[in-house]
């Protein structure tokens, strides 16, 4: 296959002019008839290593997929580009359903979406018996693991209904979950053969990573929406309370909001998605049940209002973030009540509670440990990027430039007087306590709970009164990180003390930690997403930048047009199309090809509209 069929499908059905990262070679291994694993993170573009071949190959592509939304969206995607697909699945009444598998064995499709129960029923393997299937593409088959937080039982059948299959197809399997043990299950449970398998870097160089401890967090996280006026974004809360409360206060200040968790009903919960999802509610706060079937792409920042209990629901969640390429903001606001939440989280799992005694304390201890990590990201002055990156076991990327570490200023001071005062109150109240007694022992705090544990008469009480507190948690967790101290692994972390204590107490060890040199809160500055989203368009085409008013006029048309074709805006042009066509200000229909994002078909059917934007009207042809 030449590489010249590929890029013309590209850019005649997607509008793109170059492949990503990962994307050709799983194509083209498609294509020559290997099976094929691509592990790519969210937003990488998995769907256009089997959606490109799909329309090269001569007959169906089934793809498989968990969430009916989701196949609703690609589905309505690929028909906006021109393509013809179809899905088949529970949404759908039995006369619906008998009426598309009609015409997929006509021939009229050539991409049909599936959900895996499906694949069982009689009506539809006499279909694919008598049809033929080129190419069958798993996508999230992660589902297929056990060992993933989403298994699906129905993702085992899959591999059975593809043997039953008169001829075999070629198979791809599509995951952003790059863990060994889901990898292997993946090749193992779908019955790959000889795999190509494309495991591209995790890092997604355009999300900009911020961890900011704000005293009041309703405060931080208006202040950062309010400086993203018009732009969607999502707000992860731990609790259905808290999301409630949330998106309340939101709502009473004037906010465009609404709200998603499993207390909801199937109804509302399906309207909020749709409000969201169609640009009608800007901000969506949500608990963690609002995850995978979110295609959006324009999503610009995701705030997490609370600490995730581990590092890979965080990166998970904040990677629904800017999928289009396009710079995003991933915040996290820490406050210390997260660590204890999730503790009692962890150790009082219903899914826990099923499994054997043994096997339980093998996960807790598991599950602690990864929030151990996730609470030391919170804690790192170091790059953020390069936390995460070798986390998940990448190289580095050591100064990326674009967190909110790198970006602050750090000087590195002695704190051996204060390190010496925690770790000798951690003793003199013999290991009974937590970080928040501890601190407030220190400070010279008169609270009932310090009166009512006696720690007005430890040795250090008031030791440290002058030291911000912020400083002083900083310096305790940089204790906990290297070890000078330890914490119990329970619901109460209890602080305790190591072997490597007494040297700070009694061997006279020097300690240096690295300190913000300003204490001034990051987010209230101008971020730094915003600045480079201003340089990246000073960088584009012929100098022009884009003024917010022509990016308003596109936004408003695409609005429009998408009322009357009753699909989400962003399924017409993604803001990075709409960005690059108010940059490029495009004249005539060559001139609005070249706009990334635009191809023949959806040029046929709004490109004119768009130029008439740019021309006098009636100059359009
Ligand atoms: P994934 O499934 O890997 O999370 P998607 O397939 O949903 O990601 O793609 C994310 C976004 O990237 C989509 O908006 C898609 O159109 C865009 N995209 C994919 N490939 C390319 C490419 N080669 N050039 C430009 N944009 C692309
Ligand atoms: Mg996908």
């Amino acid at each position: 296959m030449s590489k010249g069929e590929k890029l013309a499908v590209l850019k005649k059905y997607f509008g793109y002019d170059s492949f990503r990262e990962g994307q050709e070679a799983l194509i083209d291994s498609l294509l020559s008839g290997r099976d094929v694993l691509g592990i790519m993170p969210t937003g990488a573009g998995k769907s256009l290593c089997y959606q490109v071949p799909a329309l090269m190959l001569p007959g169906i592509t089934l793809v498989v997929s968990p969430l009916i939304s989701l196949m609703k969206d690609q589905v309505a995607a690929l028909n906006q580009a021109g393509v013809h697909a179809a899905y088949l699945n529970s949404s759908l009444t039995y006369g619906q359903y008998r009426k598309a598998l009609w015409y997929a064995a006509q021939g009229r499709y050539s991409i049909i979406y599936v959900a895996p129960e499906r694949l069982e029923t009689e009506e539809f393997l006499d279909f694919a018996g008598n049809a033929v299937i080129s190419m069958v593409a798993v996508d999230e088959a992660h589902c297929v693991s056990q060992w993933g937080q989403d298994f699906r039982p129905s993702y085992l059948k899959i591999a059975e209904f593809i043997q039953k299959l008169p001829a075999r197809p070629v198979v791809g399997a599509f995951t952003a979950t790059a863990t060994k043990e889901v990898r292997q299950d993946v090749i193992s449970l779908l019955k790959l053969q000889e795999p190509f398998v494309v495991t591209t870097g995790y890092d997604r160089p355009n999300l900009y990573l911020g961890v900011y401890s704000p005293k009041d967090k309703y405060a931080a996280a208006r202040s950062f929406i309010e400086r993203h006026p018009g732009q969607c974004g999502i707000v992860y809360c731990a609790t259905r309370r808290l999301v409630e409360e949330v998106c309340e206060r939101l709502q009473e200040e004037g906010f465009s909001a609404t709200r998603y968790h499993a207390g909801l009903s199937d109804e509302e919960r399906r309207i909020s998605q749709e409000d969201f999802t169609y640009d009608r509610k800007l901000i969506m706060v949500a608990t963690n049940a609002f995850g995978m079937g979110i295609d959006k792409s324009n999503v610009r920042y995701v705030v997490h209002y609370n600490m995730p209990k581990n590092l890979e629901s965080y990166y998970q969640e904040a990677g629904r973030c800017a999928r289009d390429g396009e710079p995003g903001e991933c915040i996290l606001l820490y406050g210390g009540q997260d660590v204890v939440t999730n503790q009692f989280l962890i150790e009082n799992s219903q899914e826990n509670e099923e499994l054997e005694e043994e096997v339980r304390a093998v996960v807790q201890a598991k599950d602690r440990e990864r929030l151990k990590k996730m609470t030391w990201y919170c804690f790192t002055h170091h790059c953020l990027r390069d936390y995460i990156l070798k986390y998940f076991g990448e190289q580095g990327t050591h100064d990326c430039g674009n967190c909110s570490n790198c970006l602050s200023s750090f000087e590195t001071v002695e704190v051996t007087r204060i390190a010496g005062a925690l770790v000798g109150c951690v003793s003199a109240c013999r290991q009974r306590f937590g970080i928040s007694v501890i601190l407030d022992t220190v400070r010279g705090a008169d609270t009932a709970r310090i009166r009512k544990y006696r720690m007005n008469y430890n040795l250090y009480y008031g030791a440290l009164a002058g030291t911000p507190e912020q400083i002083l948690r900083s310096v305790l967790n940089d204790l906990l990180c290297q070890g000078y101290l330890a914490s119990t692994d329970d619901q109460y972390a209890v602080l305790k003390l190591t072997d490597k204590s007494d040297r700070i107490s009694q061997k006279g060890e020097r300690i240096f930690a690295k300190l913000p040199k300003e204490e001034k809160e990051l987010w209230q500055r101008e971020t730094f997403a915003e600045e480079k989203r201003r340089a990246d368009f000073r960088g584009k085409g012929r100098n022009a930048s884009l003024q917010r008013p022509m990016f308003d006029r596109l936004k408003a048309l695409r609005s429009e047009i998408a009322r009357e074709e009753k699909v989400p805006p962003y399924l017409i042009f993604s803001d990075k199309t709409l960005e690059h066509m108010g940059v490029l200000k495009p004249k005539s229909k060559e001139e609005m090809l070249q706009v990334t994002g635009v191809g023949q078909y959806k040029f046929e059917k709004y490109g004119r509209r768009f130029l008439a934007i740019f021309l006098d009207k009636d100059q359009v042809l």
